[in-house]
């Protein structure tokens, strides 16, 4: 089957968590899948995070250059690894001293317009206290998702895609309870 960067894996409100999300079933080592470990889903990245990110991202986001793409994944699982226990109601300073060494060293290594660059960037504002948004993690599929709700009432990643999967799983259950009882 062939991968396509559709709206649902721009579900994270911000280009640095759409980084982020790009490992599926991070926490489920037997079905994870990192997106990012095919070169020409990488590559193909930056030209739908143009169309689809909610940052609406520099207009001149395009692939990283040459070698540099171990550092963006160490970009990547710092900004996980340290929103998540933000998210998660423990924010430690040794995740976020972590972060800043990578932003830091993808600031210098890159310049406007790199994924890498603009992710570090994006990083960076959403560590702002002015990000404008709650920070939280899809119950469904354990995406992180800036929640930019007026109310923060945001539960799923997409609406459409986990909120429907989890409401039809209970619906189901519902059913089979139902069936087994009677
Ligand atoms: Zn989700």
């Amino acid at each position: 089957m062939t991968f396509s960067w559709t709206p649902h894996r721009f579900s994270g409100g911000a280009l640095a968590l759409d980084v982020a999300n790009s490992v599926i079933l991070r926490f489920d080592p037997a079905h994870s899948v990192d997106r990012f470990a095919d070169k020409a889903n990488l590559d193909a990245f930056p030209e739908a995070a143009r169309r689809l990110c909610a940052e609406r991202p520099d207009s001149n986001l395009r692939p990283l250059p040459l070698g540099r793409a171990e550092g963006l994944i160490r970009l990547r699982e710092a900004i996980d690894r340290h929103f998540r226990a933000e998210a998660l109601g423990s924010p430690s300073a040794h995740l976020l001293a972590d972060l800043l060494d990578e932003i830091a060293r993808a600031l210098r290594a890159g310049e406007t317009g790199d994924l890498d660059f603009e992710t570090a960037m994006s990083a960076l504002r959403l560590i702002s206290p002015q990000r404008g948004g709650a920070l939280k993690i899809c119950p469904n599929c354990e995406w992180l998702f800036l929640d930019r709700s007026k109310n923060k009432s945001r539960a799923w990643c997409d609406m459409a895609v986990c909120g429907n999967r989890v409401k039809a799983r209970l619906h189901y259950r519902k059913k089979k309870l139902e069936k087994d009882a009677s």
